[in-house]
């Protein structure tokens, strides 16, 4: 295949060549004057990215470490936490917590809904001995957004500690930490932010960086406080992927010129065009009410009479263009189409053609034809 695939999945997202080109750099001195000079350049763009006057701490581990370091660094073992769960990654969260000792009582609900405020509200008044609530952003399993704002303000009311999980959605749709009052928020590189994988960003509030004075859980690498002590002077308490920080340079950079709003607007804009287009198939999608429904991953059902992996093969053996599956117990009843960020329409256009002309030959008779 000569051609670069259309990698439609929700990460690792496609690269722009910049990026890869920074990605190629050679090595420097992590403890040097350069390096020191671009962890601080970064770490201003994350803050506003963040919408946070909270330091943005760079980790090298992918997005989950990222989730890991959030836990252990405000945590202690036997803790009662409210794992708010819409599908796979929000049981990862709550997997996480409970791995660590904190006692987890889940808020969970059929794959493909959003979660309600108003529930997270009675979960907290019928335990109130709650410390803390995990909570996913973007569930990119189902391709579901929930009503992040909302959740927040009753976790505020209820004075607990709110910790997200905002690694498909920071840096392409909007989220405010500070005017929302999130506590912990953690995204990964391979999302909205064009880099490869690799690295992981984590902000605490003075409420989270208050609970991690207190936080007992065991915690080494992921230890938030000594990342925190290591910005201060330009460096991370352990050897960073160097490559990852150089391509995430230029990344920023190119996010800085496009402008914070109109990133929002893009993907918006082709969250709508790509459920649009789906349905224009006479598809379904997964998300039940689309008011909720992701602009960065849009999750499709798999219609009767076509198989999940052999419409992925065709796409990918064919039409060159890369679709996600389903995870867990989605597995085979969904595929995902990932828009985050690197994508226009016409990268989006091009995978619906794609699907259109596949879809027949891997045995899908239209209902409503177009
Ligand atoms: C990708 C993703 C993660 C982290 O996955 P890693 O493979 O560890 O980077 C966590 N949560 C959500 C919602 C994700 O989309």
């Amino acid at each position: 295949m000569t051609q670069k695939p259309n990698l439609r999945i929700p990460g690792p997202t496609p690269v722009p060549q910049d990026v890869l080109d920074a990605v190629a750099g050679p090595m420097v001195n992590h403890r040097g004057r350069e390096f020191a000079a671009l962890v601080k350049r970064v770490a201003e763009r994350l803050k506003d990215f963040y919408q946070t006057g909270q330091d943005v701490l760079t980790l090298t581990c992918s997005g989950t470490g990222g989730l890991e370091a959030a836990v252990v660094s405000t945590l202690s073992p036997g803790d009662k936490v409210l794992a708010v769960t819409i599908g796979s990654f929000g049981e990862r969260f709550a997997s996480i917590a409970e791995t660590y000792g904190a006692r987890v009582s889940p808020l969970a609900y059929e794959w493909g809904q959003a979660a309600r405020a108003e529930d997270v509200r009675r979960a907290i008044e019928d335990e109130p001995d709650i410390k803390a609530v995990l909570v996913t952003h973007n569930e990119t399993s189902t391709g579901v957004t929930n009503p992040l704002e909302e959740i927040a303000r009753v976790v505020r009311k209820a004075d607990k500690l709110l910790l997200v999980d905002a690694v498909s959605s920071l840096g392409a749709i909007p989220l405010c930490m500070d005017d929302w009052g999130l506590d912990a928020v953690v995204t990964g590189s391979q999302k909205g932010w064009m880099v490869p994988p690799g690295l992981a960003f984590v902000a605490l509030s003075d409420r989270g960086w208050k609970a991690y004075e207190t936080a007992k859980m065991p915690r080494f690498y992921l230890d938030l406080g000594r990342h925190r002590d290591s910005l201060a002077k330009g460096q991370t308490p352990w050897t960073p992927a160097l490559s990852i920080f150089f391509g995430l340079d230029v990344a920023l950079e190119r996010m800085t010129d496009e402008g914070m709003e109109a990133i929002f607007a893009r993907h918006a804009r082709i969250g709508r065009y790509t459920r649009e287009g789906v349905k224009a198939l006479g598809l379904e999608l997964f998300c039940q009410d689309e008011r909720y429904a992701s602009d960065t991953v849009t999750a499709v059902k798999c219609p009767e009479g076509v198989e999940v992996s052999a419409l992925r093969t065709l796409m990918e053996d064919e039409y060159n263009v890369v679709l996600a599956g389903g995870q867990g117990k989605l597995s085979g009843k969904i595929f995902r189409i990932g828009h985050l960020g690197l994508v226009e329409e016409d990268d989006i256009r091009q995978a619906l053609d794609a699907l259109a002309r596949a879809l027949p030959k891997a045995g899908y008779t239209p209902s409503m034809a177009r």
